[in-house]
């Protein structure tokens, strides 16, 4: 199968065209069709598979489809799309790749990670945002501080599930999903994407999660 016979939006795929993808990889078959038919997705995927592209090109059609409600300037940012990566890396690699498939589209995606000063990330935010890539502990810190209103979330997705537990962010990513605006089960939709999957990663998905299905490849 190819892009094209997921039925995806044109100019979506002349973005994954024009990032030299020509036919996709086995987890993004699975993954897409997947989160197409709006079930919530375990995918046992490693780096080097194509785990970003198989939420990514999902998650953004399905947004061109039903439209945003167009960015929101000002200082409460109400992103469609939340996604929470383990490492500053991995979440410029996402933020990356959310470029590229946006293009002249729009959609735009905006990331947060911590080391650094927030000024400059938090005034990035302030020109809208519908996708919102950001290391778990610095989202965290930025919900304390009242910069998201999550109502309008339709996808919360958790990269590297796995590695993200290793490293201690459970109790934000807890903090994250059970924040007083994000919407109850079945009307966000969450993707979590690990690849291996101790009995934290199964507790979280028993938790957050509503009849997901499990894909590996
Ligand atoms: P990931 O596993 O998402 O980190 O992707 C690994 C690398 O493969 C990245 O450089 C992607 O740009 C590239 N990639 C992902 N999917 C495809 C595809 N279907 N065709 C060609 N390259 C791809």
């Amino acid at each position: 199968t190819s892009f094209e016979e997921a039925g995806l939006r044109p100019l979506l795929l002349q973005n994954i065209k024009n990032s030299g993808y020509v036919k996709p990889t086995p987890v993004q078959k699975a993954s897409i069709a997947v989160i197409l038919a709006k079930r919530d997705l375990i995918a046992c995927a490693v780096t080097g598979s194509g785990k970003t592209a198989a939420y990514l090109v999902p998650v953004m059609n399905i947004l061109l489809e039903q439209g945003v409600a167009g960015a929101s300037h000002g200082m409460i940012q109400r992103p469609e799309v939340v996604i929470v990566a383990p490492t500053r890396e991995l979440a410029i690699q996402i933020h990356r790749e959310a470029c590229k498939f946006s293009y002249n589209s729009v959609l735009k995606s905006v990331i947060i990670y911590g080391g650094t000063v927030t000024s400059h990330q938090r005034s990035n935010l302030q020109a809208g945002c519908n996708i919102l890539v950001a290391t778990a502990g610095r989202l965290k810190d930025f919900l304390d501080r009242g910069v998201f209103d999550f109502s309008g979330v339709r996808f919360f997705i958790l990269d590297e599930a796995d590695r993200m537990l290793d490293m201690g962010f459970g109790p934000d990513i807890e903090k994250i999903v059970n924040h007083p605006t994000m919407p109850p089960k079945g009307i966000r939709r969450v993707c979590m994407f690990s690849a291996t999957f101790p009995d934290e990663v199964q507790a979280l998905a028993a938790t957050y999660m509503e009849d997901y299905i499990f894909v590996t490849t």
